[in-house]
């Protein structure tokens, strides 16, 4: 008996309420039970989402790829910035 092992690697917790999790979040791949998530349709798959990436992504795994894309555009924006102030010294 291993009194010290507290935690069991395949035993995981809900991040909601610390309930036995039912399998990971889609989005941040927190362990959730059944009743702290929610179950989301995507295009070929239904995924289950948690509560607290539910209220800031929506319903929709597309509210995720434009936060993607938004921090991959503004660097670029940033860039394009840059390159038109050196084009303007460098004249
Ligand atoms: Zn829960
Ligand atoms: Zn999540």
């Amino acid at each position: 008996m291993d009194g010290l092992q507290f935690r069991e690697p395949d035993a995981a917790r809900c991040v909601g309420c610390g309930a036995l999790a039912v399998g990971p979040c889609a989005r941040c791949h927190d362990p959730v039970c059944g009743d702290c998530c929610v179950l989301t349709e995507g295009s070929a798959k239904t995924w289950a989402v948690c509560l607290s990436c539910d209220a800031s992504g929506g319903r929709s795994l597309a509210g995720g790829w434009l936060v993607v894309l938004q921090w991959i555009g503004w660097p670029i924006l940033i860039l394009l910035l840059v390159v038109i102030v050196l084009s303007w010294f460098f004249k």
